[in-house]
């Protein structure tokens, strides 16, 4: 079975800069991290190979700037068998749309997966959009919010979907795209042979021209989000902060202060 997953490296931080004539994140020289959301696709992928025994392998794919890399080899330290990066200048300033196209285009480079795996969502954009628009491009069925694989066959899958109030259960065939949820499994922590293989294993890097990518569906000119306006959050209330105090003093001081107001 031959198994993909994909990985986006996210800032480490929430202190992330905007850039606000472009509307995008500056992420030059900012620290980054795996998405945490994609170490639940990573450890249901390896946990799948490990069930299969010697008949799977898995493939990760990140599209991002060149330290994405990490990224990749964070991925392959817990289990993964190689990598790929996905990185060109003409893929800056891809949307949702663009990114999820250029993914497609590596996957149909590669030969294709019989499994998709991909985070809930990545904690900077947030949008959880790249997972279903990946298997759309592919055309292939995308299962979101998986909670836990009931049964996997050469062609065939069981899930069940996290839905509000409860779960459902529903099937498909293979090739499929599946987007996992926390509640799937516990993420190992990478052993030391998992990080040596990592560090000293080449991840291949490919551009847009390596896959035959139509250079107008991507970057910031190939993406049809336009963001209006970018701004900071301006506060219009001045606020009272009392620190520094026991719970009872703090009491008495807001007491006062909301009496001061004639709010009491
Ligand atoms: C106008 C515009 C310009 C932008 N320019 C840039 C830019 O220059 N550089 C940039 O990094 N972002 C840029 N972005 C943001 C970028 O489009 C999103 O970060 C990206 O498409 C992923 O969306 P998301 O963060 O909402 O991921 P989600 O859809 O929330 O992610 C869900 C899952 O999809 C997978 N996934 C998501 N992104 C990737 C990826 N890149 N590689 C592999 N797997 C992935 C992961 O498994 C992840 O858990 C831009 C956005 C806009 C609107």
């Amino acid at each position: 079975m031959r198994i993909c997953v994909l990985v986006k490296q996210v800032p480490a931080t929430d202190k992330v800069k905007m850039d606000e004539k472009t509307g995008t994140m500056i992420r030059t020289e900012m620290e980054a991290e795996l998405n945490p959301l994609d170490m639940y696709a990573v450890e249901e992928a390896v946990r799948v190979k490990e069930r299969l025994g010697g008949n799977a392998r898995i493939t990760v794919i990140s599209m991002g700037p060149l330290m994405a890399v990490d990224a990749v080899k964070d991925a392959i330290s817990m289990g993964c068998d190689e990598g790929y990066l996905l990185s060109d200048k003409l893929l800056a300033g891809s949307d949702t749309w663009a990114t999820a196209y250029a993914l497609s285009g590596a996957i149909r480079y590669l030969g294709g997966f019989d499994l998709i795996f991909c985070g809930e969502r990545a904690t900077d954009g947030e949008t959880g959009q790249v997972g279903p628009s990946v298997a759309s491009w592919l055309n292939i069925p995308a299962l979101t919010y998986v909670s836990k694989i009931e049964r996997l066959e050469e062609r065939y899958i069981r899930v069940r979907r996290a839905v509000e109030g409860g779960y459902e259960v529903v099937e498909t065939e293979l090739p499929v795209l599946l987007s996992v949820v926390k509640e799937i499994n516990e993420p190992r922590l990478p052993n030391l042979a998992g990080k040596l293989r990592a560090k000293e294993m080449q991840i291949p890097v490919l551009t847009v021209d390596d896959l035959n990518l139509n250079r107008s569906f991507v970057g910031l000119e190939g993406s049809p989000t336009r963001v209006v306006k970018i701004f900071y959050p301006k506060l219009s209330r001045n606020g009272k902060i009392i620190s520094g105090k026991n719970p009872e003093e703090a009491v008495d001081e807001l007491i006062s202060f909301l009496e001061s107001k004639g709010i009491l």
